[in-house]
């Protein structure tokens, strides 16, 4: 079914409190396995099989949370986490301490797999944007897993081909991979009325981002 193009909104926040642990490995171990996600690009090879583990200190507070390091996670405390189970069609997952369970929980976006955007479009909006550090490159093929990435940009910044996205759940995360280094996440996106839900837990931390939809 394709989606009205007023249905799916990003959410950007100003905080990322808490740190995924272990360190050395970004968090990625414990959530992907430690053959799970290439060590050149640090982007994952297939889904998430184990638990986001956080570092118990400054373990997040926050009804919503987005750690450090990893920018296409997005987390509930046990309370919002409740309510947004009752409410809407999400896949969740625990959040644990290196010592134990925690009652807060992670949302799991479903990766589409029609492209989100249009790749001239995108080189075009990932350059814009990047053009005083790296005016002619809009992003590297890994040596190693040979993935794609494309240097970093918000979900606001090309358009979106929304009318491809189709998804049974709320969350849907992009095919497509960003970041620089050891830095890799998608974009996400989230059905309107969870959206706003999330922001409206804490609207000095959240807020809703409209995405352009592509003609
Ligand atoms: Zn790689």
């Amino acid at each position: 079914m394709s989606i009205d193009t007023s249905e799916w909104v990003a959410l950007s926040t100003r905080f990322t409190p808490g740190w995924p642990w272990p360190e050395e490995s970004y968090g990625l171990d414990p959530m992907f396995g430690a053959d799970g996600w290439c060590r050149g690009c640090g982007t994952p090879k297939g889904p998430q099989s184990g638990a986001l583990v956080m570092q118990g200190r400054k373990f997040p507070t926050a009804g919503v949370w987005m750690p450090n390091w990893l920018f296409d996670v997005v987390c509930l405390s046990g309370e919002v986490a409740e309510q947004v189970a009752d409410r809407f069609a999400v896949e969740l997952r625990e959040v644990r301490k290196p010592l134990g369970p925690t009652s807060a929980r992670q949302l799991i976006p479903t990766v589409t797999r029609q492209p989100w955007y249009d790749p001239a479009g995108l080189s075009t909006a990932v350059k814009a944007r990047h053009a005083k550090h790296n005016p002619n490159e809009s992003g590297s093929q890994c040596s190693e897993c040979s993935t794609w990435k494309w240097l970093p940009i918000g979900e606001a910044e090309a358009s979106v081909q929304l009318r491809s996205i189709t998804s049974a759940t709320d969350v849907v995360a992009s095919p497509e991979v960003f970041g620089d280094g050891l830095k890799a996440f998608r974009h996400l996106l989230f059905r309107r009325s969870l959206g706003e839900f999330l922001a409206g837990t804490h609207p000095r931390a959240w807020r809703v981002v409209e995405v352009a939809p592509a003609v």
